[in-house]
């Protein structure tokens, strides 16, 4: 048995019934829920202290600016970032890698130079680069997974001198892979490249320490962690923002504005341009205290229980195919599958009439299907608080779609 308390009470929203079943969510990869506490620290927010922070002295802009700037501080503590500095926040991790792309790559890449990436990125860490290499005529450079979706060591061999950035998932938001970040990063430095790391899947599953990745940028999204939507971090090394130039221009990241020219504000504020979403960011502080409570040894325990139990599970039906490691090794608790003559859209609507929530389809990465050779897949994704209960009933009506669609099942 785990050693997580019981947390569904902090949940409503999965004590509910859809088309008349239980709700069973099982797309947290696509967004998590919201606890009571973190609900309850964004009402007390906006009853009590809410004001534009940075803007005013009266006391509500400057009890919102303590609200915001303390959550950076606890967003620093909860990455072991070095300093406040290195803490930016944005919409989400869509925006954050786009700030990288366009205030760094844009300016340093020159014709030749080598972005890498892994065939597994979402769009977000893709389409940026893609756009990147188009205006500066750097080449893209791909490392393919292998057939259990893991990242063979010799595919690392491809960041050699002409490389300039390596950006990359820390986990796979479709194969549920951990990729082998410190090593990667570690070739990157070893050719004098930066690495981005696209954290938006791993941060709500695991600890993250940024100075010991040694991580020039690392990204996630507040919204998959229990938070609000509407916010995302930028970590970024302070050496390296401080020669980048603004991303976006406007009011709070400037120091003079004179005419024809403007000075812009230090680290962090350059990069954060015009009113924050702060109700999101005080969300997101919530979101961290209650994560570090639960403890995040108590999460991967109870995580890792589940998706061993959904592997076996769905390894025992014979119309499944896995896309994605069979084990548990260097894996997050995403499981993408394949079921046999079935679209995965008629699967996860079947599922749905169920009250099993699925995501089906491409997932962002497109790259990535074709080179499975498979237009979609379907996806259950777990977090700590969803139950053995949940995986019975998926795997039970994943037997009801095969008999939907006039198939056998076992
Ligand atoms: N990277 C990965 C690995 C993701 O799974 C996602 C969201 N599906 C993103 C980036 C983008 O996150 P957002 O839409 O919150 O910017």
């Amino acid at each position: 048995m785990s050693k997580l308390r019981e947390v569904r009470g902090d949940f409503p929203i999965l004590d509910q019934e859809i088309q008349g079943r239980k709700l069973v969510y099982l797309d947290s990869a696509a967004t998590s829920q919201r606890p009571l506490q973190v609900q309850e620290a964004v009402r007390q927010y906006d009853n009590r202290d809410n004001g534009n922070p940075h803007r005013g002295s009266h006391t509500l802009s400057l009890r919102a600016t303590e609200a915001f700037e303390g959550v950076r501080e606890k967003v620093r503590r909860f990455l072991h970032a070095r300093s406040v500095k290195e803490i930016i926040f944005t919409k989400n991790a869509t925006e954050a890698i786009n700030l990288v792309a366009y205030s760094y790559g844009l300016s340093q890449l020159k014709p030749g130079d080598r972005i890498v990436l892994s065939i597994a990125e979402h769009h977000a860490n893709l389409v940026p680069w893609q756009q990147v290499a188009k205006k500066t005529g750097a080449v893209l450079t791909y490392l393919y997974v292998d057939e259990e979706g893991r990242l063979p060591e010799k595919e690392l061999d491809k960041i050699d001198s002409a490389t300039k950035i390596v950006a990359m998932s820390h986990m796979s938001n479709v194969l549920g892979t951990i990729f082998p970040v410190k090593e990667v990063i570690r070739r990157a430095h070893a050719v004098g490249a930066v690495a981005l790391i696209d954290g938006a899947q791993a941060v709500p599953h695991m600890k993250v320490d940024v100075t010991d990745l040694d991580a020039d940028f690392y990204v996630f999204s507040g919204h998959k962690m229990l938070s609000l939507m509407g916010v995302g971090v930028l970590y970024g090394r302070e050496s390296l923002l401080e020669t980048m130039d603004p991303f976006l221009y406007g009011g709070d990241m400037i120091e003079y504005v004179h005419e024809q020219e403007t000075s812009f504000n230090e680290l962090p504020f350059k990069f954060e341009a015009g009113t924050q979403g702060i109700e999101a960011v005080v969300s997101l502080g919530a979101a961290i205290d209650y994560l570090e409570e639960l403890g995040f040894d108590a999460i991967h325990e109870k995580e890792m229980e589940l998706l061993a139990y959904a592997l076996d599970q769905l390894k025992a039906l014979p119309y499944i195919r896995l896309v994605g490691p069979s084990d548990l090794k260097d894996r997050g608790a995403v499981v993408s599958f394949v079921v046999e003559d079935v679209h995965p859209h008629d699967v996860s609507t079947i599922l749905d009439s169920y009250g099993v929530g699925v995501r089906a389809g491409h997932h962002c990465a497109q790259p990535l299907m074709r080179y499975l050779k498979i237009n979609a897949c379907t996806r259950a994704s777990f977090a700590f608080y969803n139950t053995k209960e949940d995986i019975d009933a998926l795997v039970r009506n994943l037997d009801e779609v095969r008999r939907w669609m006039g198939y056998g099942s076992r």
